[in-house]
């Protein structure tokens, strides 16, 4: 093993004991098919029944694979970002360990990203999963964040995907946004492909997740939008809600005092003066939050030398 490896598998891990073997069996092949040396990380992310032994075992026969060990169960996108940090190829595949995803589409991936893409994401056109629970929601979601990071896939869930290294080692994840990768990178410039790829029904080890992980997306995605409209300039989105409804405030504000000094109309029963106080107030308040938020995004970026643009390459 000398050769650095060209491509990096990143394979979050969870309680996927009866998955492992199968998963190695379908995964190498494919890999193999590739134009390069590569590596597989799989990342478990702090099971309880015997995956670490299994990936042990596995990797006796296996030196291309790697095992990063969760002390617990730090959810998928902790196990991607650790997966990521790790990976050393100059393009990063994402799997699920379930085989719900068909490693026999990584080549097809792998050719559309060599076209010139720095993302190439897999449609699950075919999806096989529960249509009330998983199917529904998903679709709801997608519509919903295709619409908001005007980043356009049909399937953001799907973890089949590839990235080039620049995208990942550019991008910081939290929560549930492994999902959003796609519109994160967005900021910086990336073009994005999308293949349809194949998904079969998990046939063994149980979901990880259920209807509740809609939610935490939805509420990833409004930290997504912020982050990628506004983690610079907070003020105008802060500041525009403030200024909409201080002035709204000032106004009516306004008319009640005219009423009230010049035709003479008591104000003890207008309801309309608390909500001028109300609109004031409020303006006030998201003014200075959005001034807040602009000293705070000053010293996110200034404190850890982090730019805001990304350079592909410099002529001189
Ligand atoms: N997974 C993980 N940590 C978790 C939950 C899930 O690493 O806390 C892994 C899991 O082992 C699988 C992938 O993430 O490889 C997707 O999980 P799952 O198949 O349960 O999700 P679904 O396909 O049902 O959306
Ligand atoms: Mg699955």
């Amino acid at each position: 093993m000398s050769d650095n490896p060209k491509y990096s598998m990143v394979v979050p891990i969870f309680n996927e004991a009866e998955n492992v073997d199968r998963l190695l069996e379908e995964v190498i092949p494919a890999m193999e098919g590739l134009d390069g040396p590569f590596e597989v990380i799989a990342v478990d992310d702090g099971s309880t029944d015997s995956t670490y032994e299994k990936l042990k075992i596995l990797r006796q026969k296996e030196p291309r694979l790697k095992i990063i060990r969760f002390r617990g169960n730090f959810g998928q996108t902790a196990a991607f970002s650790a997966g990521f940090a790790q990976a050393l190829g100059e393009t990063i595949i994402t799997i699920d360990a379930d085989l719900q995803n068909d490693p026999a589409d990584i080549p097809a991936l792998v050719a559309k990203m060599n076209e010139g893409y720095d993302i190439v994401s897999g449609w699950r056109y075919d999806r096989q999963d529960k249509f009330i629970s998983r199917k529904l929601p998903s679709m709801i979601a997608n519509k919903i964040i295709s619409w908001t990071t005007k980043v356009h896939l049909h399937d953001y869930g799907c973890s089949l995907k590839v990235f080039h290294r620049d995208v990942v080692k550019n991008i910081d994840l939290y929560g549930e946004m492994h999902r959003f990768i796609p519109a994160v990178a967005s900021w910086m410039g990336v073009k994005v492909a999308e293949v349809k790829v194949n998904h079969r029904p998990r046939t063994a080890g149980v979901s990880k997740y259920g209807i509740d992980r809609t939610i935490r997306v939805i509420l990833d995605l409004i930290t997504v939008k912020f982050l990628l409209s506004y983690s610079t300039s907070p003020i105008q989105i802060f500041g525009l809600l403030g200024l909409l409804s201080g002035s709204a405030g000032f106004f009516l504000a306004l008319w009640l005092s005219f009423q009230k000094m010049v035709l003479g109309t008591p104000l003890s029963n207008r309801p309309a003066l608390l909500l001028a106080v109300l609109l004031i107030l409020v303006g006030v308040q998201l003014i200075s939050i959005g001034l807040l938020a602009e000293m705070m995004s000053r010293t996110y970026h200034e404190s850890q030398g982090k730019p805001i643009y990304v350079i592909k390459d410099i002529l001189e």
